[in-house]
């Protein structure tokens, strides 16, 4: 099999060599970009249950993975409408653990102050399942519309005023987060609020950590005129590229101030 070379830019379309390359059975990145050396899986009394659109799973700097190689016990569900998925179903109905979509919205429980008790109390009786989904924020609206489970299961959400740290998607609002930073959010808000904590402490850091080394070696391969991913000319900061409509929602997951009645900045 002859490999390609990844374009930042571009996923994994773009071919830029003819270098044989075999990806990472794990991480399935090239091997010069593969970063599972980097990850420390760590436990969580939350089950990640991590839904992917078939379209953010061919994206080759996606985070979904990621976080599901961070997190153990987690599971990815490739698909786009969940509704009579065995396996989806089945999480849904194990009765030793509740059901709680990741989502923002006014219906969702912000894990805060004001909740820390009952999500505690809740909580320690059965431990949640908590479904997300990688992908866009149009193919995540849509995923939850043709899956009413999703819909009629509790959400839960965090508020945060973190920016995305991905260099490479552009975001559609700077509050927008890659997956695998809202997993971070979502486990550091329950940390910081002692609902439950990552086994061992604060080993979430891992899934940041690991999301910026990711960004790193793509940034290097873009400046090093050495390295197959070499981009000529300068790369613009993120902060300057004005998002086009195709890239509207593109990724992924988070926008915090959904859940509140904030003015988008
Ligand atoms: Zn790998």
């Amino acid at each position: 099999m002859r490999g390609v070379a990844v374009d930042p830019r571009r996923g994994d379309n773009s071919r830029m060599t003819t270098t044989p390359r075999i990806p990472c059975r794990s991480c399935l990145r090239p091997p010069q970009t593969c970063y599972c050396a980097e990850i420390r899986p760590f436990s969580h009394p939350a089950k990640f249950v991590i839904l992917q659109h078939p379209r953010e799973a061919r994206h080759g700097l996606g985070s979904g993975r990621m976080a599901h190689l961070c997190l153990k016990d987690s599971e990815l569900i490739r698909g786009f409408e969940f509704g009579e998925d065995p396996r989806f179903l089945e999480l849904l109905n194990d009765e030793s653990r509740q059901p709680l979509a990741l989502y923002p919205g006014p219906q969702a429980t912000v894990v805060n102050e004001a909740n820390r008790d009952t999500l505690r109390e809740s909580w320690a009786h059965r431990p949640p399942t908590v479904f997300l989904i990688d992908g866009t924020w149009p193919q995540a609206k849509k995923m939850f519309r043709v899956t009413p489970q999703l819909q009629v299961m509790p959400w839960i959400a965090f508020e945060t005023d973190r920016r995305s740290q991905y260099k490479f998607r552009l975001q559609p609002d700077p509050l927008c987060l890659s997956t695998i930073e809202a997993v971070h959010e979502l486990i550091d808000a329950l940390d910081r609020f002692d609902v439950c904590h990552p086994t061992p402490d604060g080993a979430h850091q891992n899934l940041v950590d690991v999301f910026k080394s990711m960004n790193d070696t793509q940034l290097r391969y873009i400046n090093d005129p050495a390295l197959s991913g070499y981009r000529r000319g300068p790369y613009r900061p993120m902060n300057e590229l004005v998002p086009a409509k195709r890239w509207q929602g593109r990724p992924i997951l988070f926008r915090s101030d959904d859940s509140r009645d904030r003015p988008t900045p």
